[in-house]
């Protein structure tokens, strides 16, 4: 099935129902109502001359428009090219170039001299405002569109680049049946029905928000709410009170930020049930709050990566508290997930860290335009490499260790720094920390940990830190150097540049 289809089945069961709302424009549309918009645009962009295959970007924050192009592209089979609203100069210029951009709709917001002189000085010039003439007029009328026949479910639809935590982002390429599928069976296992309000602060951009949440709530019948254009603790809980959201995601930081706000009490969030958390490490202390705390009981933890459209392993609701809050679950149905020893490629034992690996359904068709970079992720037997370490139990439980990138090898002792910061976050004052390996002349690397104090508490100090840990962590585990903080170098997923870490920690430690 495409996804056009599939927004048309949705559309003819629950046509009257809310789709979309979009809390900071105001405005709200019913799956009636959404889908002549798509098809409106369908049909402006088939009238510009867009043709299946055609690559069509979009640069802008979260807002209704981002969905509504979403499925247009999507109907008329052009391939949606996520951009990172942050992105600046260079990496616009990367991939514009490097996808080969036919057309690229940009934010209202970013009408802007310093935006346009972005686009300007790459000298490409196909660019659409929303909000101006030049987006409105591409809403032609045209009824409905006949052409999901000729679409074929595993063409390529979209290509998201990577978040770049490692390194410069890879543009996958994934299709109709990739995302649709996995979008779907999100939507299942968190059970979703006609009743659902999403509430979506993660970005549209990246796979959380366009699959996770757009694709498992539209094949679901479900309303997606966005609170607001960039993450907004405060928007973000005022929403799902106004707008009786049941679901709401985020990654570890915004459910900190939003746990972390003073009036965090005054937010009615009775009508809360479930929600996902995902994208980096999910502290246990954290997901216990969020249960307890935010009344999402049913809270999932989701583990994927964009080559893997994006999820590959998912807690279930009736899964015991304790899995849900300290495993990724298991794999997702009608997928394959293995561990094995990154040098022989040899499955380990169970319990034993080692790369995780995923086939099925949900595997990229390939980095765009990289055939090597492909190849080195994905093997000949079809399984996609993750570079993450992880453990799996005898019953199919998955836990992530860490990214082998980010393995601290202290005297030779293999340390796993989300063991250590998940030790750090039971001490009462620290609100986040993160781990990183620094290089050191005599043990090859030194742990050093980055803190984010609660509010009012006394920064600590490394003595203060060693003491904590003193009896309860292995010496070799314990940090070396403490590094207060107010947060961390982040991109704009909201994931933790450790990279960038380690190379601010060399000119800290000098
Ligand atoms: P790049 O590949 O460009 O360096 P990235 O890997 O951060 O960036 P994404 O595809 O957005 O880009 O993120 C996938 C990664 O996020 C996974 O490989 C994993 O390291 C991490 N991740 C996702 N979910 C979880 C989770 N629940 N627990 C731990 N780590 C997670
Ligand atoms: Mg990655």
């Amino acid at each position: 099935e495409t996804i056009g289809a599939n927004l048309e089945r949705t559309v003819a069961r629950f046509g009257d129902r809310e789709a979309l709302v979009d809390v900071a424009a105001g405005r709200r549309w019913t799956y009636a109502e959404l889908d002549a918009d798509v098809n409106r645009l369908a049909h402006g962009l088939l009238a510009k001359g867009i043709e299946p295959g055609d690559r069509v970007g979009i640069w802008a924050p979260n807002c209704a428009e981002w969905v509504i192009t979403q499925y247009a592209t999507a109907k008329i089979g052009a391939i949606l090219v996520n951009v990172n609203p942050a992105y600046r100069t260079h990496e616009l210029r990367y991939v514009v170039e490097q996808s080969g951009l036919r057309l690229l709709i940009s934010a209202e917001s970013f009408k802007t001299s310093d935006y346009r002189a972005m686009v300007t000085s790459i000298g490409f010039d196909d660019v659409v405002y929303i909000g101006t003439a030049g987006f409105t007029d591409l809403f032609r009328e045209g009824g409905e569109l006949d052409l999901q026949e000729a679409l074929a479910f595993d063409d390529p639809i979209n290509i998201q680049y990577t978040s770049g935590t490692t390194g410069f982002p890879k543009g996958a390429t994934l299709s109709h049946h990739n995302i649709l599928n996995n979008g779907y069976f999100v939507g299942e296992l968190i059970k979703y029905t006609e009743q659902d309000r999403v509430c979506l602060p993660v970005p549209l951009y990246h796979c959380f928000g366009m699959v996770m949440g757009n694709l498992a709530a539209t094949s679901h019948g479900a309303c997606i709410v966005l609170p607001a254009p960039g993450f907004d603790p405060a928007a973000t809980l005022a929403a799902v009170a106004a707008e009786s959201c049941t679901s709401l995601y985020g990654v570890p930081t915004m459910f900190i930020a939003e746990l972390g706000l003073p009036d965090f009490a005054e937010y009615d969030l009775s009508t809360l049930r479930t929600g996902i958390m995902a994208g980096s490490p999910c502290p246990v202390e954290v997901m216990k709050r969020v249960v307890a705390e935010m009344n999402m009981s049913e809270v999932a933890i989701c583990y994927g990566m964009t080559e893997t459209s994006p999820v590959s392993t998912m807690t279930r609701p009736d899964d015991t508290l304790a899995r849900r809050t300290e495993t990724v679950g298991r794999v997702m149905p009608h997928l394959e997930s293995k561990v094995v020893d990154p040098d022989s490629g040899r499955p380990v034992p169970h319990g034993e860290p080692g790369e995780l690996c995923t086939r099925g359904y949900s595997v990229m068709l390939g980095y765009w335009n990289q055939p090597e970079a492909t190849a080195e992720a994905i093997d000949p037997a079809r399984w996609m490499h993750t570079g993450d370490l992880a453990t799996m139990d005898d019953e199919g439980y998955v836990n992530i260790v860490g990214r082998i990138k980010d393995l601290v090898i202290r005297g030779g002792e293999n340390v796993y720094p989300r063991e250590v910061e998940e030790f750090l976050y039971t001490h009462p004052d620290i609100a986040d920390v993160q781990v990183i390996g620094v290089p050191d002349a005599k043990y090859g690397e030194e742990l050093m940990a980055w803190i984010v104090m609660r509010p009012d508490a006394t920064p600590l100090t490394a003595d203060n830190v060693r003491e904590f840990c003193a009896g309860k962590l292995t010496h070799y585990k314990v940090p070396r150097y403490v590094h207060v903080v107010d947060g961390f170098p982040m991109t704009v997923t909201g994931k933790v540049r450790k990279v960038e870490m380690r190379e601010q920690a060399v000119g800290i430690l000098g």
